[in-house]
């Protein structure tokens, strides 16, 4: 494989968070796929990443640890990705953790006002079928279809859990400058997730201004004239350039990975700040 046709899919789920595959059956998908690098970015927790760094050793895939951190910029919410963090770092583990119990106590006050709805779901049931740290939305959806209260994912969502309905809760969000600080102080690169979902580009130049080294230009759902205006961005901001399929293996419909295609002059761009970072944050653990 020649350097110039190597090609990485910087943004993947798994089961640790709202996807259907297993690490081991993402990384097969992306020998399918003929990927030779990837990132896996499950939303706010980490715990994905020794299993699938794993499973990517034993098929001679390149790894890149990764989270999706869930953060608000002017009211709305935002997606961080942080790549290369430093998986042992005390602070992070704690502050992750911490949105991970917000999100399992969201999930009982999800289900409560279901059951005030007279829709008799048990959160435990919901636990189960999550089976982890960062349970969500879709998992009370999953378990909505599972247990026949309703008779689609969609229908979940219009009935119940798409925001203002009667069973939506809000996240709790950490704003995007901490979302990024805590990201550096990690070791790691904080990437704006597809931006061309937001509303705006009003909040770029103020997350750049927090630190941010990147912006994810290529994602499925970005149109060419999309991806095109955010490499743009990019240049005028002195900004990484990232991309990836955003796969949620069979719970999005068809799975997505392997549809974005990064060429992998950008993820030695991205290790390359990876490393910096690393060096930084190694400088300011004191004696
Ligand atoms: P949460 O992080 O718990 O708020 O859940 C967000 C997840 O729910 C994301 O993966 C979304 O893609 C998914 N989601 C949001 N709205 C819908 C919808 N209307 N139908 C299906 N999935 C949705
Ligand atoms: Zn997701
Ligand atoms: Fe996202
Ligand atoms: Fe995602």
């Amino acid at each position: 494989m020649s350097l110039e046709h190597r090609c990485a899919d910087l943004h993947l789920h798994t089961y640790f968070s709202d996807g259907t595959y297993s690490p081991e059956e993402l990384v097969a998908q992306a020998q399918r796929q003929d990927l030779q690098a990837l990132a896996l970015t499950d939303h706010d927790t980490v715990e994905g990443c020794a299993p699938t760094a794993a499973a990517c050793d034993r098929l001679g895939i390149e790894f890149i640890a990764g989270t999706e951190l869930t953060a608000e910029q002017d009211g709305h919410e935002i997606h961080i990705l942080g790549y290369g963090i430093d998986l042992e770092n005390p602070r992070f583990l704690t502050e992750i953790g911490k949105f991970q119990a917000v999100r399992q106590n969201r999930i009982r006050e999800m289900v409560q006002r279901l059951n005030q709805l007279n829709v008799p779901l048990q959160a435990e049931k919901v636990f189960a079928l999550a089976n982890c740290r960062a349970p969500g939305r879709p998992h009370v959806a999953r378990a909505l279809v599972q247990a026949g209260l309703v008779g689609s994912l969609d229908e979940a969502f219009e009935r119940f859990l798409k925001k203002n309905r009667p069973a939506w809760v809000p996240k709790f969000k950490m704003s995007a400058r901490e979302a990024t600080q805590l990201i550096h102080e990690s070791g790691g690169v904080a990437v704006m997730a597809h931006p061309g979902l937001n509303r705006s580009d009003e909040g770029i130049p103020i997350m750049v201004e927090g630190g941010l080294d990147g912006i994810e230009c290529f994602h499925t759902k970005h149109s060419a004239a999309i991806s095109e205006h955010y490499l743009q961005m990019a240049a005028r901001y002195q900004l990484l350039v990232t991309g990836g399929s955003d796969c949620h293996g069979l719970s999005k419909g068809r799975p997505l990975i392997g549809s974005v295609r990064l060429a992998y002059e950008h993820v030695e761009k991205l290790k390359a700040r990876a490393a910096e970072r690393r060096a930084a944050t190694a400088r300011h653990i004191p004696a």
